[in-house]
């Protein structure tokens, strides 16, 4: 199942590459494997996938030394200051960085553990109250503080679209998340090559409109299992 629900994903992600001029060589496929067991991981790396996005450290602690050491892991959830530490010894990168203070935890940890950290920051477009990340004229603001944290490599921006039943819909979004990661870029004086935006049911609209990186959980796993009674989100 899995190996099917890859090669459809690939097929999308091709399709919408050659729709829009690009390669998919250019598009980083990020396997969101939260809530899923460490086996589905073992068999994803076994059909070549790479990059696992996980959102709670908790878990990821647990999953990490049981799936193949090959596998290199983001972490793609809401992190808190407290657990920088864990996230910078396990994860070679942290997307949804959305404040400063979290900038400047990991900008500690990542000194202490002698590291370079590369991050995203995460940008809420849409103002909705059930997520995190920034609003787009706090983030620019950041720019210059953000970029003086010299362990923290910002490689670009992420976002998560508002969802829609048409994914068409959420097309403006990301066009002004490109043209924002831009307007960063010349704010940072250095350039954000990733832009990290598209999920299962959103990829094709994301990478015609710029995505270098997309993170696909139920589309390649299935849905989510329940964990601890609630729903994950
Ligand atoms: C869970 C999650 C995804 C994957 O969503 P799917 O719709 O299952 O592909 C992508 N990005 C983030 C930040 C997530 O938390």
């Amino acid at each position: 199942m899995l190996a099917e629900n890859l090669s459809v994903v690939n097929e999308r992600i091709a399709r919408a590459c050659a729709r829009s001029g690009r390669v998919p060589g250019d598009v980083q496929l990020v396997a969101v494997s939260k809530f899923h067991p460490a086996e589905a991981i073992a068999e994803a790396v076994g059909l070549g996938l790479t990059v696992f996005g996980e959102s709670r450290i908790q878990e990821a602690k647990a999953k990490i030394p049981l799936a193949p050491s090959r596998a290199r892991w983001h972490f793609i959830g809401h992190l808190q200051s407290n657990k920088a530490r864990d996230a910078v010894a396990l994860f070679e990168m942290v997307q949804g960085v959305d404040s400063l203070d979290l900038a400047s935890e990991l900008q500690k940890q990542a000194d202490k553990q002698s590291k370079t950290l590369p991050v995203l920051l995460e940008v809420n477009m849409a103002g909705e109250s059930s997520k995190f990340g920034w609003s787009p004229t706090t983030v620019l603001e950041s720019m210059e503080a953000l970029g003086s944290l010299r362990r923290l490599e910002i490689q670009g921006l992420m976002t998560i679209a508002p969802y829609a039943d048409d994914p068409e819909k959420v097309r403006p979004v990301f066009r002004k998340f490109r043209e924002l990661r831009d307007r960063c870029a010349d704010r940072l004086g250095a350039a954000l090559p990733v832009l990290s935006m598209g999920m299962s049911g959103d990829l094709e609209v994301a990478i015609e409109e710029g995505a270098t990186m997309v993170r696909v959980g139920t589309a390649l796993f299935g849905a989510r299992p329940k964990m601890g009674g609630r729903l994950p989100e």
